[in-house]
């Protein structure tokens, strides 16, 4: 079945990856953008070969041509657009993080459910070779119990986003916001379960004025294992990557923090050190595969809106615990 997308925000991220994920999809094309400047909107559209821009959520809504949007605006923005666009009938893949409070978040999944429409989430990393892969090897017993998952992901911010993210606290802006909801979401998808509570420093690194810049984070899952996770906008060269540790064996994950098809996993038991045979793909057209499917076929998004309510809870109660100095319990809505 064709599908148009509206691609509400002209946003760095629909640019790099998310216009070539959707034209990858058969009969699945971007269609129409929007911008709060109808002048940006038309110059993005003219770049990346999209018919129409439009300068209001109401224009690109009612264009016939518009199935499915996708948004990827500042994320204050995300609630009333998401909520617009169910209104409208049209399936939803929503930026992360999906709102600035749990409510919000709610609010547009019950939306969306209520609308009859799909709706994702776009966390990549589960989309990635790598992570399948990991997966796969816990589920499979390899490395025996986990006890430990540990997540590297402090990088240096590009410069060329150096800007709402490092200055505007009221659009979301913070490291624990931008970057601990992939790990979060990476940890569930991992280890299978939700953290229970967290534990939680944040710093102010030198880049970002009034928001945070780096954070570190240990989770407690009902299992008893542990994540350590962090983040930062301010190291450049750390490299990302993660380690599971189990009863039996453990996880090297290098690389593998990233937007890239990339990275090396490698797996050491008593039966000795081994690199994991992984066939890298493009994250981001796997994750459009997957939403297609559910359009055409029924079904879920590779990261469903109950997945990013769940992200989003637990890098509040992050952002809580780091502020206040105590373990946080983290709060799921039924
Ligand atoms: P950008 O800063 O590139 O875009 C956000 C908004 O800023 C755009 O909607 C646009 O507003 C405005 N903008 C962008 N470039 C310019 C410019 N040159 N001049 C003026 N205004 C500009 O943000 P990102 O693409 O980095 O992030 C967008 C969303 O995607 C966020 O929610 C973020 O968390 C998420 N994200 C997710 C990633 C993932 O892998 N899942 C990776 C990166 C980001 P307008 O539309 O009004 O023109």
């Amino acid at each position: 079945m064709g599908i148009g997308w509206g691609f509400i925000g002209a946003s760095t991220i629909a640019k790099q990856w998310m216009v070539d994920a959707v034209r990858a999809q058969a009969g699945h094309d971007v269609v129409a953008v929007m911008s709060s400047s109808l002048e940006r909107g038309r110059a993005y559209a003219e770049d990346m070969g999209i018919a129409n821009a439009y300068d209001s959520i109401d224009t690109i809504l009612a264009d016939p041509a518009v199935d499915a949007v996708y948004v990827s605006t500042t994320n204050e923005l995300h609630r009333e657009q998401v909520l617009a666009a169910a209104a409208a009938g049209k399936h939803v893949l929503c930026e992360k993080p999906l709102a600035l409070t749990l409510d919000d978040a709610v609010e547009m999944v019950a939306a969306c459910r209520k609308a009859g429409v799909v709706m994702g989430t776009n966390h990549h990393l589960r989309n990635a070779a790598t992570h399948q892969a990991i997966r796969a090897q816990i589920e499979s017993g390899a490395i025996g119990d986990v006890v430990g998952l540990r997540i590297f992901h402090a990088v240096q911010l590009p410069s060329n986003l150096q800007t709402w993210r490092i200055h505007k606290p009221q659009a979301g802006g913070g490291v624990i916001l931008d970057i601990v909801v992939h790990d979060a979401d990476i940890a569930r998808y991992l280890l299978g379960q939700d953290p229970v509570d967290v534990m939680a420093y944040a710093q102010h690194g030198g880049m970002a004025a009034n928001v945070e810049d780096g954070s570190m984070t240990i989770m407690r899952m009902p299992s008893g294992a542990l994540v350590q996770s962090h983040e930062s906008f301010v190291v450049p060269f750390a490299g990302t990557g993660l380690e599971v540790h189990g009863t039996k064996g453990s996880i090297f994950a290098r690389g593998v923090m990233t937007q890239q098809p990339a990275g090396e996993v490698e797996i050491v038991t008593c039966d000795g050190r081994r690199l994991l045979e992984v066939e890298h793909h493009n994250l981001y057209m796997v994750s459009l595969a997957k939403f297609a499917k559910a359009i055409n076929e029924g079904g879920e998004a590779a990261v469903t809106g109950e997945d990013g309510v769940k992200s989003l809870a637990i890098a509040l109660a992050v952002a809580e615990s780091s502020r206040e100095g105590r373990r946080v319990t983290v709060t799921y809505p039924a």
